[in-house]
């Protein structure tokens, strides 16, 4: 029963996702701090699932301690946090949000495209200051303007469709060969892509080839007055480059949304301490400098469904660690019927244990696969009773191949 199942939810992850989760029954602690290893050593015992962030780390260690625990949803992108291979030999899946906010950023670089050739952001502060520059030398339509797309994946491709709509040439390098969506078209190079954009923007991760990846040499490769944009992440800007190429008139005007250091928390000062070249950036009139919100509701939503369909049926679509398996739950609802869970070592002669214990009965669906050591198998059974589910459960997880053996 799901009121017999604890959840913990730490580093403050929205209400959406609390409310979605307690609706189901759950009985769920939140927090809004993250929790240490050894905070979570002494508490994660008594809890079948965790809704972590990016601060708190689950560790081998943390999981060695969890006896219950089921699943972990990471509410955001990375799952970096968490020891995937330890949780999967454990028969823990991980969930994360890969794609909630891939859109939010791909509506944004529009919108920056469309503020940097309208110089929208001087005009409104000189509007603001009483100011009436009615001005429109460099102010044009982005319409038939060539946009240089880093990194073609979520966010990239989503982008390169978004801006085709808006009447843009799109054209992209990635370091792998990508089918182009729309009239897109990939380059052979970098310097190919930066020579004949007039926007170019950057949605690569941060890896030891992509830091500086745009710094004096590429800078210099992109048009006179073409714009940059970079929403990927902090490191892959040189911006002391950056802030010589606006200040030497050779690029336009930028976009910049992430920074190599951060501030800790809202409010706190984003100065030169944090980096030095800070001030210098902020004077530059032709740079707009944000930071988005990431979409919390979304990732909410995104990763307590995953966690709800783990828990109610088994499902492991989308689990980053995990084989996926999922069966129809149609026959769930039905008295007398359950799903089998069985998460097992990969080793020959585990199928043939298992369907000998279930031959008796009335299999109406069946489903396996496997990934790295760990396989999983769901099957659905009709006419057993309650005699019989525990002589199943008993069977199955006696099994030598047996990780976690579940019945729904
Ligand atoms: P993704 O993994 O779907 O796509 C990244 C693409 O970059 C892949 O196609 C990959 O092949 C390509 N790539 C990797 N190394 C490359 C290189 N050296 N040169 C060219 N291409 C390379 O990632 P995504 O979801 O599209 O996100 C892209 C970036 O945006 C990530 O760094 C992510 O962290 C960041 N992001 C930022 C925000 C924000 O709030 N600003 C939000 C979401 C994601």
């Amino acid at each position: 029963e799901n009121e017999d199942l604890k959840l913990l939810l730490l580093e403050n992850i929205s209400q959406e996702a609390v409310k979605a989760l307690r609706l189901q029954g759950f009985q769920v602690d939140h927090s809004t701090k993250a929790m240490s290893e050894d905070e979570l050593v002494q508490k994660i015992g008594s809890y079948h699932a965790i809704g972590i962030r990016s601060k708190t780390k689950i560790t081998e260690r943390v999981i060695k301690a969890a006896s219950k625990l089921l699943v972990v949803g990471c509410f955001c992108i990375g799952t970096n946090q968490v020891d995937l291979l330890t949780a999967a030999n454990s028969g823990i899946p991980v969930f994360n949000s890969p794609f909630s906010n891939s859109r939010s950023v791909a509506e944004l670089v529009i919108s920056e495209i469309i503020a940097l050739s309208r110089q929208y952001f001087q005009r409104a502060f000189e509007m603001r200051q009483g100011i009436w520059n009615k001005q429109s030398k460099s102010c044009w339509e982005i319409r038939g303007k060539t946009l240089g797309i880093v990194g073609y994946g979520h966010i990239g491709s989503q982008l390169s469709v978004l801006a085709e709509a808006f009447g843009m040439r799109v054209l992209f390098y990635d370091v792998i060969n990508i089918m182009p969506l729309g009239s897109a078209r990939q380059v052979e190079s970098l310097s190919a892509l930066l020579a004949e954009s007039d926007f170019v923007t950057l949605h690569v991760p941060e890896l030891p080839e992509t830091m500086n990846m745009i710094s004096t040499e590429q800078l210099a490769e992109m048009k006179k007055g073409a714009y940059l944009i970079n929403n990927a992440r902090g490191k892959v800007v040189d911006i002391p480059a950056l802030i010589n190429a606006l200040q030497s008139g050779h690029l336009a005007g930028a976009a910049v949304d992430v920074y190599p250091a951060e501030p800790g928390s809202n409010g706190a000062p984003f100065d030169d301490q944090l980096n030095s070249w800070s001030s210098t950036l902020r004077t530059l009139p032709n740079v707009i400098l944000r930071h988005i919100l990431e979409a919390q509701r979304m990732i909410g939503e995104e990763v307590s469904s995953a966690l709800i369909r783990y828990l109610n049926y088994g499902s492991t679509i989308g689990a980053v660690n995990f084989p996926e398996v999922d069966l129809r739950a149609i026959t769930l609802e039905q008295p007398d019927h359950i799903r089998i869970c069985y998460v097992h070592n990969n080793i020959p002669g585990v199928l043939r244990q298992v369907n000998e214990v279930l031959s008796p009965y009335n299999v109406e669906k069946q489903y396996s696969d496997s990934r790295g050591d760990i396989a999983y198998l769901m099957a659905d059974i009709a006419d057993v009773s309650p005699a019989d589910i525990n002589k199943l459960r008993e069977l199955i997880s006696k099994t030598s191949a047996n990780i976690l053996t579940r019945l729904l």
